[in-house]
C-alpha cells in the first residue's frame, strides 16, 4: 500500500495500521515494566484521551474487533470533558469492559509539581478519585499513568512507577522502546507506517483519539467539530431538562426549535443555536439555503423573501432579522417544506 494513504488520520486508516502493527508485534501493555529485563518484540498501542471520550470508544471497538488491548489514559483536569458527566463515565467503563486497560492521563503543571515527591503524593490523589468514579473491579484497576503535555521535568522523570501507578515515560521505555505520537493532529517524529517499517525490536504508539476521525479534515477541524458536538450535547441535555420538568423553554420563539428540529434535525438544532448566539442572518440565510436547495427555482420566485434576502446582503440600509421575522421564515419553510 501507498504510504501517502496513511498521511491522513481517521479509522480506516487507523484499523490499517493496527493489522499491520499486530502482523509483526506482540501486542503488550505497561506491564512489561514489571520485569527487570524489558522483554523484545512487542508493540504498546497507548491512547491519551485529551478531548474526545466518543472517538476513544469507537478506536476502543475496532480494536476489540482486531483482538488488540490498548491502554486508554483518562484526564482528570482537562477543558475538553469531564469524566464525571455520566455519558463520559459510561463510555470509560465501555471502554473497560471491551478489555482494554484504563490508565491515568497526568496534567503535573495543573497541580503546579515541581518535585518527585509532589509527584507520588497528587498521582495517589487523582488514582483514588478516578478508581471510586469507576468503581474498578479488580480486572480493571488503574494501574499506569502518562504525563499530559510532556515537559523537561516530566521526561526526567525515569522511574518505572510514581504514586504506585507504572509510568509510561520510564527511563527504561524511553531508552529501550521506540516512541511516535500524533500529538498535535500530524506525527511529530515520525509516522506510524514508518515507524514499523523501521523494525524496531519494540515499539510505543501513542495516538490521541480525537483525531482518527471517520471523515479527513484538519486538526483544526476535528477540534472544532469535537467542541461543537459537546456543546450540542449539553443543550439538548438542558432542553430535555426543562421538559422533564414540563418548565418551559423561553426563547423568545413560539415553535422555532419544532419547526427546526422537525425540518432538519441536528442541521436545524444548529441553525437555532445559531439564530440564540447572536448570528441572526446567518441563521435566517442558513433556512433560505436549505429551502433553495429543496427547490431554488421556486425560492427565487417568492420575491417577497428573495427581497429581503437581497437587502440583507447588498442592502445599504443595516437589516437584521428580528424574532417575528424569523418565524414568519420558519411558518413559511415549514409550508414550502410540507409542500
Ligand atoms: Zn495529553
Amino acid at each position: 500500500m501507498d504510504t501517502k494513504t496513511f498521511d491522513f488520520l481517521n479509522e480506516s486508516t487507523y484499523r490499517e495500521l493496527l493489522k499491520l502493527t499486530k502482523a509483526k508485534y506482540t501486542i503488550k501493555g505497561f506491564e512489561v515494566l514489571d520485569c527487570n529485563v524489558i522483554p523484545t518484540s512487542f508493540a504498546i498501542i497507548r491512547h491519551d484521551v485529551d478531548m474526545s471520550p466518543e472517538r476513544a470508544l469507537a478506536l476502543a471497538k475496532i480494536e476489540a474487533e482486531e483482538g488488540i488491548r490498548a491502554t486508554y489514559t483518562i484526564l482528570l483536569t482537562g477543558e475538553f470533558y469531564s469524566p464525571f458527566e455520566k455519558q463520559v463515565r459510561n463510555q470509560i467503563s465501555q471502554i473497560a469492559e471491551l478489555g482494554h486497560d484504563i490508565g491515568l492521563h497526568f496534567d503535573a503543571a495543573w497541580h503546579g509539581i515541581e518535585t518527585e515527591i509532589q509527584l507520588e503524593d497528587k498521582i495517589q490523589w487523582e488514582t483514588e478519585i478516578l478508581t471510586k468514579l469507576l468503581s474498578s473491579d479488580q480486572n480493571h484497576l488503574v494501574r499506569m499513568f502518562s504525563f499530559h503535555n510532556t515537559t523537561p521535568f516530566t521526561m526526567g522523570c525515569r522511574e518505572r512507577s510514581y504514586g504506585g501507578l507504572r509510568n509510561a515515560y520510564a527511563g527504561v521505555l524511553q531508552d529501550q522502546v521506540q516512541y511516535t505520537s500524533d500529538s498535535n493532529g500530524y506525527w511529530i517524529h515520525r509516522s506510524w507506517k514508518t515507524l514499523l517499517d523501521e523494525n524496531h525490536e519494540r515499539i510505543q504508539v501513542l495516538t490521541h483519539p480525537e483525531w482518527w476521525s471517520t471523515y479527513d479534515a484538519y486538526p483544526g477541524e476535528k477540534v472544532t467539530r469535537t467542541l461543537m458536538q459537546r456543546h450540542l450535547v449539553t443543550w439538548a441535555n438542558y432542553c430535555d431538562l426543562l421538559q422533564i420538568g414540563n418548565r418551559n423553554n423561553k426563547l423568545g420563539l413560539r415553535n422555532g426549535q419544532d419547526v427546526l428540529r422537525s425540518l432538519w434535525g441536528e442541521k436545524g438544532e444548529n441553525i437555532l443555536l445559531l439564530w440564540l448566539n447572536g448570528n441572526r442572518n446567518l441563521a435566517a440565510l442558513q433556512v433560505w439555503l436549505l429551502l433553495a436547495e429543496k427547490n431554488q427555482e421556486i425560492v427565487l420566485e417568492i420575491s417577497d423573501w428573495q427581497n429581503l434576502f437581497e437587502e440583507m446582503i447588498f442592502g445599504k440600509r443595516q437589516f437584521c432579522f428580528t424574532n417575528q421575522s424569523f418565524e414568519a421564515l420558519l411558518s413559511f419553510a415549514e409550508k414550502f417544506m410540507n409542500e
